[in-house]
């Protein structure tokens, strides 16, 4: 079998059969021709020409097993759990991550690369950009593409980083095209939202797998929402959908990186918490703060450690992101709410109280119909949904 080049990939995958049996092995696991006849409603030849391209794009494996104790050993097909890789960077204030995961998902950890944000955004794309390199020269795997995960408002049509509070100095750069030519124009590189990123990885790898209707809440380093309505990410006219984290809930708060002041994203996330009790210890215990500034860690192993009390900051947290779940229920009325932060760690009940706030702030009956559950997912797996996102994903007529 003649190995594919990269190129010649993406004319394959705009094949609309190829990625309708990507998209079933995904969402079903490994699957016989048969049965992917049947889900994809494509006709037998059409599906044996389909596997065979994705065969020689080593994009999927066959496999003999038994089928049952006494019958026959027969095919199936999965997603290949070699000879190809995904890359997700995970682009955060403070800290990114690069990191490679198989088709299905499945991290590989030994392969993670963390360092501090760069403040210059030319160090940033640099830094990210030099371990795929390394990989693209050293592994024997092909690199199918580049999913990046990336904080604040980001327009999906131009592809510009339009305003990251978190991330400033990504302002209106136009991060996919810089990786793209860091990379030498080698590689695919999909940019999504972070909270976008965390819906998807919700959908295609946690519990949301099959939901067609739900959507996800990131309540850690600033406040974002995705919603998946109907199987397809709400985006907007041009991608900046679902920023609940602007929404003015106090009018003398604090001034918020969008430049207004007292956002959800202020009062009701876990940076929200962890500026407040640095900004009470500071001016009460400062001894016991620490050089760097502080983190969820630090804060739940003090808590743990009975050196600070957090009843006090948690008191607002909790009628905060109350008002935060409820506007998500009552606006989106999704079936399954996912939500996700480290606060909830810091003490026994705390997410049930967050519940029960949201139960006397929504809509009874939008209520009655969702199911609210922290997200078992992380940012590295969003980065990694995006990288997949466009293999498996039909390009709708624009
Ligand atoms: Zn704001």
């Amino acid at each position: 079998m003649l190995p594919l080049t990269s190129h010649a990939r993406p004319s394959l995958l705009r094949r609309l059969n190829e990625q309708s049996i990507l998209r079933e092995l995904q969402a079903r696991g490994p699957l016989s021709r048969a049965d992917l006849t049947r889900l994809t409603g494509i006709s037998g030849p059409t599906v044996t020409r389909a596997i065979l391209a994705l065969l020689e794009a080593r994009l999927v494996e066959e496999e003999e097993v038994k089928q049952g104790l006494v019958g026959r050993p027969g095919k199936i097909v999965r997603l290949a759990r070699s000879g190809v890789t995904l890359v997700g960077v995970v682009i955060g204030s403070r800290v990114c991550e690069v990191v490679r995961a198989n088709l299905e998902g499945q991290l590989d950890l030994d392969s993670l690369h963390t360092f501090p944000t760069p403040t210059d955004y030319r160090d940033l794309i640099e830094a990210i950009a030099e371990p795929i390199r390394t990989w693209q020269a050293t592994l024997e795997a092909d690199i199918l593409g580049v999913g990046v995960s990336l904080p604040g408002l980001f327009d999906t049509r131009s592809e510009r980083s339009i305003t990251s509070p978190n991330v400033p100095q990504t302002n209106g750069q136009l991060v996919g095209d810089d990786l793209r030519a860091a990379l030498n124009g080698l590689l695919d590189v999909t940019i999504l939202q972070e909270c976008d990123g965390l819906g998807l990885a919700e959908q295609l790898y946690g519990e949301a797998k099959g939901e067609r209707d739900f959507a996800i809440l990131d309540i850690s380093e600033g406040m974002g929402l995705g919603v998946v309505e109907r199987g397809h990410l709400l985006e907007g006219h041009s991608g900046l959908a679902g920023e609940i984290g602007h929404i003015t809930v106090r009018l003398d708060g604090r001034r918020c990186g969008c430049g207004n002041h007292g956002c959800l994203e202020t009062e009701a996330t876990d940076s929200a918490l962890l500026a407040i009790v640095a900004q009470r210890l500071a001016a009460t215990q400062p001894e016991l703060l620490p050089d760097e500034p502080l983190t969820m860690h630090w804060l739940r192993k003090a808590v743990e450690a009975g050196t600070v009390d957090v009843t006090a900051e948690l008191v607002p947290l909790i009628q905060y992101l109350g008002v935060a779940l409820a506007a998500v229920i009552n606006i989106f009325n999704p079936k399954r709410l996912f939500v996700y932060g480290l606060c909830f760690d810091l003490r026994p009940g705390l997410f049930d109280d967050v519940l029960a706030e949201t139960s006397r702030r929504a809509l009874a009956p939008s209520l009655r119909d969702c199911t609210i559950v922290r997200a078992r997912g992380n940012k590295q797996l969003g980065a990694i949904a995006a990288a997949i996102h466009p293999l498996t994903q039909r390009h709708e007529p624009t």
